[in-house]
């Protein structure tokens, strides 16, 4: 069998790239190239909220609750660290607050024991029919918890949605994502993954309020008392919303109950033989299309999240040389193995 480290790697992200669009996989993962401004707020703020439950359920359960959170809220703004001159940063910084507060006020204590956090695992890929494993390629990723509960264990998996709807329950058991991680964590810990524990946390809508310019009272206060009948009101000047009494609004907002979900899955046993067949499927296409140089795109899939892909400019450029030099750097692939994150496209936001 060939050394792990003259394989190469594929992760649930390159795979997904791969089967949505060729041509993604080819420009992210063979040419190495990611959007210069590819950090969006949605991406920042997972990668904080992550963090953050990670070293909530890694927590030494002997140093006091209140030491515990101070620490992680010192991280949080450890992650924000221009908040005070950068808007932008600022909430992100809010909300990943809110988030963690209400979260822990939501769940003081879990009725399961953490047995692993941030798991990273490789594992062979079989071809089902000879259970031969892979000479080119090896599977690995990264989970956010190994759980046990009643004596089972289960994967834990946080998640952050703009809603948390019955659509976005009744996507959960179609997950690829995790299906793929439950199969190989399995074989990596020689474990029995009996199922996922979703741990969903909302991201409020709701927005720091910024007060008005003088200018702008006057116009609102004009316009007022065009349509009051005693041409008079008793309007006053917005003033900005402090961090405080934002903090207290999202507070308030962290205290409703359909801001947090769990679901509990089981998983079915029939879905990793459909996983094996499948995997092992797009890895003979991934070869053919290395072999041929063929990466195909889905142009049925450039707008699909009702926005342009990030490579957009690029195959509608034709591939200007140009348009990449100025619009795209150089970044490793797989950079979410490192924890930094590598998504392409977002995943339930
Ligand atoms: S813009 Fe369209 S064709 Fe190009 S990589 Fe993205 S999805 Fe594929």
């Amino acid at each position: 069998m060939a050394d792990d480290r003259d394989r190469e790697t594929l992760t649930y992200s390159s795979i997904r790239a791969f089967r949505n669009c060729r041509k993604m996989y080819d420009l992210r993962y063979n040419q190495h190239l990611a959007p210069i401004d590819e950090d969006s707020e949605a991406q920042a703020l997972g990668t904080i909220f992550h963090g953050s439950m990670e070293r909530w359920h890694r927590r030494d359960m002997a140093i006091p609750v209140g030491q515990a959170i101070n620490a992680i809220l010192e991280y949080i703004d450890g992650a924000c660290p221009d908040r005070i001159t950068d808007d932008r940063q600022k909430k992100i910084w809010h909300l990943a607050r809110a988030m963690f507060l209400g979260y822990i006020k939501k769940y003081p204590s879990d009725a399961f024991d953490v047995v692993a956090v941030e798991k990273a695992f490789e594992s062979e890929i079989v071809n089902p029919e000879t259970d031969h494993s892979s000479r080119t390629f090896i599977m690995r990723g990264k989970v956010d918890g190994i759980i046990v509960k009643d004596g089972k264990h289960y994967l834990l998996e946080h998640k952050s949605a703009a809603t948390i709807d019955g659509n976005y329950i009744d996507r959960l058991p179609m997950d690829f994502q995790i299906i793929l991680y439950s199969d190989y964590i399995e074989r990596f810990m020689n474990i029995r993954i009996a199922g996922i524990l979703y741990n969903v946390v909302g991201k409020a809508q709701i927005k720091q309020g910024k007060g008005e310019t003088v200018e702008e009272f006057q116009k609102r206060r004009a316009e007022l008392i065009a349509k009051s009948k005693t041409g008079k009101t008793s309007a006053k000047q917005w003033v900005p919303e402090s961090d405080e009494e934002f903090q207290e609004r999202l507070a308030k907002k962290y205290s409703e109950n359909d801001m947090f979900h769990r679901e509990m899955l089981i998983i079915s046993r029939e879905n990793f033989d459909v996983l094996h067949s499948e995997i092992w499927e797009l890895t003979q296409q991934l070869l053919l299309a290395r072999r041929t140089g063929q990466w195909y795109m889905n142009t049925d899939y450039c707008f699909h999240y009702n926005r342009p892909c990030m490579y957009f400019p690029i195959c509608r450029s034709g591939g200007n040389p140009l348009v990449i030099e100025n619009r795209y750097r150089i970044v490793p692939p797989h950079s979410e193995l490192d924890g930094a994150g590598d998504n392409l496209e977002p995943m339930f936001t």
